[in-house]
């Protein structure tokens, strides 16, 4: 039976009148969380207090809920586990793939991964020494430039900006055929289309969850070891809860079974309570569905955006095989527009220097709305209604 969407809708709380098209930076508000987080809060936390690690599971949250999520990127079960942000798990994969390829000492990625990624590998490789590197190369380059001296291909597989794909299972081959590790970051992948890390090869893969997945602001992320790593993956951040047995507390450092190994120290509970609560919208969706409507959602936009908004040029990729979930147009004045937009109700983002990005998730998006987007969005740009003094106010978030 194909999902029916109508009822997966329903299961969000989204403030009238608004069309929410940035679920792939923040995800909006399932029903079922704040009930849940107040269960968690006022009968775990409030009444069984300390018992509760025990006999409310929340020692094995970051591992139960991980499951959870393989099951949307294609993991195996055991593979995956939650906790920290995202920047934290992207340390954890560089350090653990670095180790796992001794005598090599770069790390490659592309000019287009977010800025965090490249950031957060330049801090591993400074702390390493001298003879560590990040080395990057243009997105498209990035199967030529493996070669033996890489030891861990670091890629975000869509672009934040463009939403341009990278092939994944075809990085695989040729990484893997030049004895590197590939580190997947699923950031704007994981709930935005089937993805398939085990069919396709990856040695590690992190993600966050409050965009595609809604778990809500500084919900946990996830890391994922391939199963014929797990007992070698080296954890470099080698916190108590990563220990084999953290209630012996032993002096000594030994890393627990399989990927639980990859957490560092007290879960977010709470944050944890609200991302399996969002989980449930996803039970009976089928992601090949998800993925058929999303294009479709996207289709109808570029296609109104186009024919009523010439001067907006459409920066995503047409090919349905190199698309994400997201639409993305280039304007020299895109901050004004979209900050009109968000006026006007439609909600999106802008991205530095001039992309005005579009998420299209159909758990909750609708041909309507998509078709109340266009109409507004062709008006601002018809009757110039973004050049107005208070749309180039820029906030510390845009
Ligand atoms: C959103 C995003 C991040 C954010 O990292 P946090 O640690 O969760 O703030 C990092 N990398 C990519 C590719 C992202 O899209």
């Amino acid at each position: 039976m194909p999902t029916d969407f109508t009822a997966t809708k329903a299961m969000f709380d989204l403030p009238e009148g608004v069309v929410y098209l940035d679920g792939n930076s923040l995800g909006p508000l399932p029903r079922a969380v704040a009930a849940r987080v107040a269960q968690t809060v006022i009968a775990e936390w409030g009444q069984m207090l300390i018992r509760a690690w025990n006999e409310a599971g929340w020692m094995e949250m970051p591992s139960r809920v991980g499951d959870r999520v393989a099951r949307l990127i294609g993991a195996e079960t055991g593979s995956v586990v939650m906790g920290d942000t995202l920047s934290i798990k992207v340390w954890q994969a560089l350090a653990a793939g670095l180790d796992l390829v001794p005598g090599r000492r770069v790390i490659l990625s592309d000019t287009g991964n977010f800025p965090s990624d490249l950031y957060i590998a330049q801090g591993l490789t400074g702390m390493l020494g001298p003879e560590y590197s990040l080395k990057t190369v243009a997105p498209e380059e990035v199967a030529d430039a493996i070669d033996e001296t890489i030891a861990v291909v670091m890629i975000t597989e869509t672009d934040y900006r463009t939403g341009r794909r990278h092939d994944m299972a075809g990085l695989a081959r040729i990484a893997h055929a030049k004895g590197a590790v590939l580190v997947w970051d699923l950031a704007h992948s994981a709930g935005a289309f089937p993805v398939e890390l085990a069919r396709d090869g990856a040695d590690f893969a992190v993600g966050c969850t409050y965009k595609y997945l809604n778990s809500g602001p500084g919900g946990p992320a996830f890391i994922y070891v391939a199963p014929r790593h797990q007992e070698r993956a080296r954890p470099a951040l080698s916190g108590w809860l990563g220990h084999e047995s953290p209630f012996a507390f032993d002096p000594d450092y030994r890393p627990g079974r399989g990927v639980e190994r990859m957490r560092v120290g007290t879960p977010p509970i709470l944050q944890l309570a609200a991302l399996d609560a969002a989980l449930d919208v996803w039970e009976g969706v089928d992601l090949q569905d998800l993925r058929r409507v999303s294009l479709e959602l996207q289709d109808q936009f570029i296609a109104g955006v186009e024919a009523a908004c010439p001067d907006l040029i459409l920066a995503t990729p047409r090919d349905h095989a190199m698309r994400s979930s997201q639409v993305s147009f280039r304007h020299a004045e895109g901050y004004a527009i979209m900050q009109a937009l968000i006026s006007a109700g439609v909600i999106g983002d802008f991205r530095a220097p001039d992309i005005l990005r579009f998420g299209f998730t159909p758990l909750y998006i609708d041909r309507d709305d998509v078709a109340r987007a266009i109409e507004i969005l062709a008006r601002i740009m018809q009757d110039r209604l973004w050049d107005r003094p208070e749309f180039r106010i820029r906030g510390r978030v845009t």
